[in-house]
């Protein structure tokens, strides 16, 4: 045997299993094929390092939509408040920022990324890099090591799977472990993008018109095609010259997805409400005042200081009214329906980026088939699994990093509790 524990892949997951093993006395190997250490954590929450979320557990658990309840037995033993103490730990000042979301205080997800690869050295863990792993050894029933691309076996006492999903795959995620679990006897749920931009055909968005407009605290509603609200999210947004992005449109996407996937892929209608917290009549009230305190003006610059002025144009036109039009002139009826307009703006979706442009890769390793509290297999002794290979998927705000650590964590312990010294 060269080694209690192999963990394969150098991500989130991955360096915290290498940890948790090694801290728990078992001799460790920790496998990457990329030449270097942590790369999609030293991109992630804007290239800072979103390393965790300050919520209550239970918030947490809301806010991991994809199987977030599976987590309840891993943090028992490694929650948000474990990730917090353990970088302080470490030297690193965390800061709270909107939404809980956690951050270094000096901004740069090197100093997160240093830090942990320097934890793993630390306790013992040999590190290879550019060592891609070709597959997983199984016999006599459990995971015995890895063939390596190189040709080269390394024989181990446990494996620890934590290669991540299909996203990014410059990052080194290339989706390799699907295949490994279906070999020890798992099922693999179907995967799709989540936390992903949306494209859309319809006409504003295919002129560009409206391109490189943010919207800040609009609400983005998705409907199914019998009009039954499926979900909504308050925040900002963007629209691109492919559809609408941003963070309350990545939170919808998965809705989305789903949807597409039960109307056999026809359009969805979203929804954005620009003003939620004014009624329509509120707006055709507030609109028609601005309009009647600067009457000599065209309807067009009048509302300038009321909807963003790309938006102007647009709205006008969807309701009938022209744009030249002063307070005097104004029909009344399409006044209404523009406030109508102004809370139910429609950007039909016809789907979305793909699922290497994700953020995140929905579906994965069926959990049903994972101990909650180890991540042990129940397939094949000896075989862990943790992070994003795994069927669980959260909005991002450092929901994602937090169930990588928690599985990782878990499986890095109790590979080595069952390994060390066999
Ligand atoms: C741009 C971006 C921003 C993000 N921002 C956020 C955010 O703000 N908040 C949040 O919660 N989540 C965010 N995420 C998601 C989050 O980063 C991931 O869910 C999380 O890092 C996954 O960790 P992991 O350990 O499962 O996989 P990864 O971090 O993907 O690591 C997998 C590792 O395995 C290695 N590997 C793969 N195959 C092999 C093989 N055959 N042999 C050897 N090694 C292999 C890879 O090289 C890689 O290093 C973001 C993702 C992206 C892409």
């Amino acid at each position: 045997m060269d080694y209690d524990v192999i963990v394969i892949g150098a991500g989130s997951s991955g360096l915290m299993a290498s940890v948790a093993a090694g801290e728990g006395g078992a001799r460790v190997l920790l496998l990457d094929k990329g030449d270097k250490l942590g790369r999609k954590l030293g991109i992630s929450g804007g290239g800072r390092c979103n390393v965790t979320n300050a919520k209550e557990l239970d918030e947490l658990i809301k806010n991991i939509p994809g199987n977030g309840k599976f987590l309840y037995g891993a943090f028992a033993t490694f929650n948000n408040r474990h990730i917090i103490a353990f970088f302080e730990g470490l030297g690193i000042r965390l800061k709270e920022e909107d939404n809980g979301r956690m951050f270094p205080v000096s901004d740069k997800a090197k100093t997160v990324v240093d830090a942990l690869v320097g934890k793993v050295r630390s306790v013992g863990v040999d590190v290879r890099v550019n060592s891609p792993v070709s597959r997983v050894i199984y016999e006599g029933g459990r995971a015995s090591g890895v063939l390596l691309k190189s040709g080269e076996t390394i024989r181990s006492g446990a494996v620890i799977v934590a290669v991540g999903g299909k996203s990014v795959p410059h990052t080194g995620s290339t989706g390799d472990g699907y295949a490994w679990a279906e070999e020890a006897g798992h099922t693999v749920t179907e995967l799709f993008p989540t936390e992903v931009p949306l494209t859309s055909q319809a006409a504003f968005i295919r002129s560009k018109e409206l391109q490189g407009l943010s919207l800040r605290g609009v609400t983005l509603t998705v409907w199914n095609g019998k009009g039954k609200r499926l979900i909504e999210h308050t925040g900002d947004m963007i629209f691109t010259h492919f559809g609408i992005s941003g963070p309350i449109v990545l939170r919808c996407s998965q809705f989305v997805v789903k949807e597409q996937k039960k109307n056999g892929g026809t359009a969805v209608k979203t929804t954005i409400d620009l003003f939620p917290e004014l009624s329509a009549d509120e707006i055709y009230a507030q609109t028609m005042t601005l309009c009647r305190d600067e009457s000599r003006k065209a309807i067009k610059n009048a509302l300038k200081g009321f909807f963003p002025e790309k938006l102007v144009p647009l709205l006008l036109g969807l309701v009938g009214l022209k744009e030249e039009i002063t307070y005097d002139n104004i029909p009344k009826q399409a006044w209404m329906e523009l406030a109508k307009l102004a809370k139910s703006f429609p950007v039909s979706i016809n789907g979305t980026l793909s699922i290497e442009e994700a953020f995140v890769t929905g579906g994965g390793i069926n959990l049903k088939e994972i101990d909650p509290k180890t991540m042990q297999s129940k397939r094949m002794d000896g075989l862990y699994f943790c992070g994003e290979v795994l069927d669980i998927h959260g909005y991002t705000g450092g929901y994602n990093i937090t169930a990588a650590f928690t599985t990782g964590y878990n499986a890095g312990k109790h590979a080595a509790e069952t390994t060390k010294h066999s």
